[in-house]
C-alpha cells in the first residue's frame, strides 16, 4: 500500500502518517520527490484500512498494490486450481461440459434431459429446483421435490449434480443433495449465501453478477473461500449493457481475465448469456478459444414446453453440433474433454 502526500504537504505530516503506521505495526518508508512525498507501507494491509489515512491532514491518495482477494488471488497462489465435482475435475487441462434443464420441471423432463446431456458427451449435469426468477407470478421451482428428483435421476444415469440454491435458510438442505451448488448471478453479493455455501462442505459454481465488475465477483468468491471453501469456480454468464439483441452481452474477456487475476477454473454459460438458441454453439465455440475450463448448457426434451427458459435451450437435434464443438475445439488450446 502506497499513500501519495499532497504537493507541498509539511513535514509534521508525512512524520504523523509514518507514526499511525508504526504504532499499528507496521512499517513505513518515507521517499520524498521535488513536488511530492510518498510512503510505502509493509505489513498487514486489512489492518492500515482501519487507520483512516486517507482521512489525514496532506494526504492525497492511498492506493492498494495488492489485490484486495487473497485466497482467490493468482498473485498468493500462482498454480491453476482443479475443482472436481464427485470425481470429475475442472481445471487447466481439462474441458468440462455441464449440461441439462434450465428448470426441475417433472420426473421425465428432468431424466430426458439428463440423457441428453449425457449424449452431447457431459459428465455433469445442472437443473435447478430453486429458480431465482424476475416476476414472482413464474415458476419458482419445486423445491425440495426438484432435488429429490435430481438425486433419481443422478442415480440412473451416473451424472453428478449442479443445482442453484438461493437462501442461505436452504444451503444445508440443497448441499445434502446436489454435488455443486450453484450461486446465481443475482445473488452473487449475497453475502450470508456466499458464507453459508462456504461452510457447506461441496463445491460451488459461482455466477458473476449481471452488473458486476471483476473485482467484485473475486470478492465474493473471497467470501466463500474465506469459510475454508476453496473448491469454487467462477461462471460468466454475460452482463447487462446498452445492448438488446442478446440477453445479456458475453464478456469472453472475462475468460482470460478472470484466469489471470484468479486460481480459480472460469466456465461459461453460453445459454443465459445470449439467451438464444442459435447462439449457444457460436458463443460455446468462443468460450473455449479463450481458454474455459467448462461451459453449462440449457437443453430441454421439448423447449416450446419448457416451464423457464425454452428459447435458449439446446433441442435433441442440436447435440450433435455441441459435441462435435466440445471434443474438436479444445485440443486446440491444449486441453481435453472430460470423458464419461
Ligand atoms: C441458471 O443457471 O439457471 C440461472 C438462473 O442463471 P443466472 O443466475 O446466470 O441468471
Ligand atoms: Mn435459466
Amino acid at each position: 500500500m502506497v499513500v501519495v502526500m499532497r504537493p507541498g504537504a509539511a513535514p509534521e505530516q508525512v512524520d504523523a502518517v509514518v507514526a499511525r503506521v508504526e504504532a499499528a505495526g507496521g512499517s513505513a518508508f518515507v521517499s520524498r520527490g521535488v513536488q511530492r512525498t510518498i510512503v510505502g507501507l509493509v505489513g498487514d494491509i486489512e489492518a492500515f484500512h482501519a487507520l483512516n489515512l486517507r482521512a489525514m491532514p496532506g494526504v492525497g491518495e492511498v492506493v492498494r498494490v495488492s489485490k484486495p482477494y487473497k485466497l482467490v488471488s493468482r498473485e498468493n497462489h500462482p498454480e491453476a486450481t482443479t475443482v472436481e465435482v464427485a470425481g470429475v475435475p475442472i481445471g487447466p487441462d481439462t474441458f468440462t461440459l455441464i449440461a441439462g434443464p434450465c428448470a426441475v420441471e417433472t420426473p421425465d423432463q428432468t431424466l430426458q434431459a439428463a440423457l441428453m446431456a449425457k449424449s452431447a458427451g457431459a459428465t455433469l449435469m445442472r437443473g435447478g429446483a430453486f429458480k431465482p426468477r424476475t416476476s414472482p407470478y413464474a415458476f419458482q421451482g419445486l423445491g425440495e421435490k426438484g432435488l429429490r428428483i435430481l438425486a433419481e435421476v443422478r442415480q440412473e444415469t451416473g451424472l453428478p449434480v449442479v443445482t442453484e440454491v438461493v437462501d442461505a435458510a436452504d444451503v444445508a438442505l440443497v448441499a445434502e443433495w446436489a454435488d455443486m451448488l450453484q450461486v446465481g448471478s443475482r445473488n452473487m453479493q449475497n453475502f450470508a449465501l456466499l458464507q453459508a455455501v462456504g461452510s457447506a462442505g461441496k463445491p460451488v459454481m459461482l455466477k458473476r453478477g449481471l452488473s458486476s465488475t471483476y473485482e467484485e465477483w473475486l470478492m465474493a468468491a473471497e467470501y466463500i473461500a474465506q469459510r475454508g471453501n476453496l473448491d469454487i469456480v467462477l461462471c460468466e454468464r454475460g452482463i447487462r449493457t446498452y445492448e438488446k439483441g442478446t440477453r445479456f452481452t458475453l464478456d469472453i474477456a472475462a475468460v482470460p481475465m478472470a484466469h489471470s487475476l484468479s486460481h480459480l477454473p472460469v466456465v461459461v454459460d453460453p445459454s443465459h448469456s445470449g439467451g438464444k438458441r442459435d447462439l449457444v454453439i457460436p458463443l460455446s465455440r468462443a468460450a473455449i478459444a479463450a481458454g474455459a475450463d467448462a461451459i453449462i448448457v440449457d437443453v430441454h426434451p421439448d423447449p416450446t414446453a419448457a416451464l423457464c427458459d425454452g428459447p435458449q435451450a439446446l433441442y435433441g437435434d442440436d447435440l450433435a453440433a455441441l459435441a462435435k464443438t466440445c471434443r474438436d475445439l479444445p485440443p486446440m488450446v491444449g486441453k481435453k474433454l472430460v470423458e464419461q
